[in-house]
């Protein structure tokens, strides 16, 4: 029930694990992650405390300088490995994390199975969103944002990662709680702001059907007509 994501010059994945961990107040019964080297998408998932996810992820010491962490609250299928997210479309292009529930998943399922014949891994609600954004996806990935969450019913904080465009992170809130945390040759988002106070003061609330594109140099938020829109940087003064 958290989300967190991270593109920077830092190692992802210790980021990941650090707000994740601040974010099981939450509630949580899995953990995953996923990062992007090389041109390399690396997903890792497990159910359980976000321990074991951290001492996998750690064992083969797992690298990458872009990445998306979640902490799971099943709502569709039960706890397990493959139910845990991030979810990633069949050729493995697109990873996705997602808090919040897709309300009309179950149509959206049967449309992608009859259009491509996927084979769904997961029971999850969530697995859709991955399968759609690939769907949808040639050659930009925000495009292809705008078009699945265009079909999508629900609630949702999502975080997107993207194989053929390994610099960017695309992040939308639909009536889940998701912030974007602002680094020096950094930036975060996350489901809520104790997840990124060891980094960083500086954040952006993100509104609902705001859609945000995250480089490790900058953040641009769209409004559901995909204008950029400007928010004024909100400075915690506060501690946990
Ligand atoms: N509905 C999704 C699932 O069951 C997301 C749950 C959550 O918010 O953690 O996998």
């Amino acid at each position: 029930c958290g989300i967190v994501g991270y593109i920077g010059n830092k190692n992802a994945r210790e980021v990941l694990i650090d707000g994740l961990d601040k974010l099981e107040y939450r509630g949580y019964d899995s953990a995953g992650m996923a990062l992007l080297s090389e041109e390399e998408l690396k997903v890792r998932k497990f159910k359980g405390r976000l321990s074991v996810l951290k001492e996998n992820v750690e064992k083969e010491n797992l690298y990458g300088n872009v990445g998306i962490g979640h902490t799971r609250w099943a709502t569709h299928g039960e706890p397990s490995d493959v139910n845990s997210h991030p979810h990633t479309s069949e050729n493995n292009n697109i990873a996705v994390i997602h808090n919040g529930i897709i309300e009309n998943y179950i149509q959206l399922k049967e449309w992608l199975i009859k259009e491509h014949d996927i084979k769904f891994k997961s029971e999850t609600d969530t697995e859709v969103i991955a399968h759609l954004i690939n769907h949808f996806y040639n050659g930009d990935l925000l495009d292809a944002v705008y078009k699945a969450i265009d079909k999508m019913e629900g609630a949702y904080a999502i975080g997107v990662l993207c194989k053929q465009e390994p610099d960017k992170i695309i992040a939308v809130r639909k009536d889940s709680p998701l912030i974007v945390g602002i680094g020096k040759e950094e930036n975060f988002i996350a489901s809520d702001i104790p997840a990124l106070l060891k980094y960083t003061r500086n954040v952006y609330l993100i509104e609902n059907g705001e859609v945000v594109v995250l480089t490790k140099n900058d953040i641009k938020i769209y409004n559901e007509l995909r204008q950029e829109v400007k928010r004024e940087v909100y400075k915690v003064n506060w501690d946990v």
